[in-house]
């Protein structure tokens, strides 16, 4: 059977686990790729240009941009933050999954992608990943040490709007217990390959 790939759109508030998630699910899936993001921001101690993020300044982000090589962006705490079309697109020709983690505005900008383009429109499924509590999320940005005191405060604020807009997304999974969460997701991923709308081919009598 030959299936078009899924474009799987992951949002939650940062903090909520979503890249925890994501690398090991990846593990354990084959056929499936992250979409690495372009961003403006500075890295966090640990994290690695060209497998978190390429890094990048906002002179060449905008040149990206004007060469229309970005299938969203978004300013996103005060950086810049972009999914390149060449993660995207011919993977998911080819029938790779793409899990992209974007915030809502990228999610919305693809959402409205999709009215238009039958293409994208069979591709992509959303799931929203939300900590259980903003009390515990407060306890996660904190304890991890990596941004300053307005920074977070700010993230905190972001994630109330974003978990207001919740409803805008297919799916939603709380992050309570990582291992139950790793579960589910690889649950979801596994359901969404069984959906007849991205067959493109399947020789039943051969
Ligand atoms: P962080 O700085 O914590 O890595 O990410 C901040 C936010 O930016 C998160 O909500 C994350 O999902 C979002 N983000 C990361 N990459 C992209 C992207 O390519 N496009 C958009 N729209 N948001 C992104």
């Amino acid at each position: 059977m030959i299936r078009q790939g899924a474009l799987i759109i992951m949002s939650g508030p940062s903090g909520a686990g979503k890249s925890t998630i994501c690398n090991k699910v990846l593990q354990q899936l084959s056929n499936i790729e992250f979409s690495i993001s372009c961003t403006t921001r500075n890295p966090r101690v640990g994290e690695i240009d060209g497998k978190d993020y390429y890094f990048i300044t906002k002179e060449q982000f905008d040149i990206q941009k004007n060469n229309n090589d970005f299938f969203e962006y978004a300013k996103v705490h005060g950086n810049y933050y972009g999914t390149l079309k060449s993660s995207v697109i011919k993977k998911l020709e080819e029938g790779i999954d793409i899990i992209l983690d974007i915030d809502i505005q990228g999610a919305m900008s693809i959402k409205h992608i999709t009215k238009t383009d039958n293409f994208f429109a069979k591709s992509v499924e959303t799931i929203l990943i939300a900590p259980p509590t903003f009390k515990e999320l407060e306890k996660r940005l904190r304890g991890r040490k990596t941004d300053h005191d307005d920074v977070i405060k700010q993230r905190l604020k972001t994630s109330i709007e974003e978990m207001e807009k919740c409803g805008e997304y297919d799916y939603f999974l709380i992050n309570d217990n990582l291992d139950e969460a790793v579960i589910n997701m690889t649950s979801f991923i596994r359901s969404i390959r069984m959906k007849t709308k991205r067959i493109k081919d399947y020789k039943f009598n051969e």
